[in-house]
C-alpha cells in the first residue's frame, strides 16, 4: 500500500496522524516539515462512511437474525466490525491539498 505523502515536500504522512484526522471528524492534516494543509478527499468520506455504516447495518439487520445473536452477541460483534474498519481507514483514506473555501 502506498504511503500518503506531502503534496508540496514529499514529507510521509503517518497512518497515526490520518487515524487522529478521521477519529475528528476529517479534522485537516497540516504537514510537519512545511505547514501545508491537507484534507481528506470527499470520494473518501463516501467510501469510509459506507464501510462503516454497511457492515454494521447488513450484521445487525441480516446475520443477527439468520444466526440467532442476542442483543449483547450482535453489539460484541459489531464493535469488533468496526474496530477492524477503523484499522484499515488511513488505508483507504486519501488527502489532497486544502482547497481555500475550507479554511
Ligand atoms: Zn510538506
Amino acid at each position: 500500500m502506498a504511503q500518503q505523502k506531502c503534496d508540496n515536500c514529499g514529507q510521509v504522512i503517518t497512518k497515526k496522524e490520518i487515524q487522529h484526522s478521521l477519529l475528528k471528524g476529517y479534522r485537516p492534516i497540516t504537514c510537519n516539515n512545511c505547514g501545508t494543509v491537507h484534507q481528506i478527499k470527499e470520494i473518501s468520506k463516501l467510501i469510509i462512511a459506507m464501510l462503516v455504516t454497511f457492515p454494521v447495518v447488513l450484521l445487525v439487520l441480516l446475520l443477527s437474525t439468520a444466526i440467532g445473536l442476542s442483543g449483547i452477541q450482535t453489539f460484541v460483534v459489531g464493535l469488533i466490525i468496526l474496530a477492524i474498519t477503523i484499522v484499515s481507514l488511513p488505508f483507504i483514506a486519501k488527502y489532497e491539498l486544502a482547497k481555500n473555501h475550507e479554511l
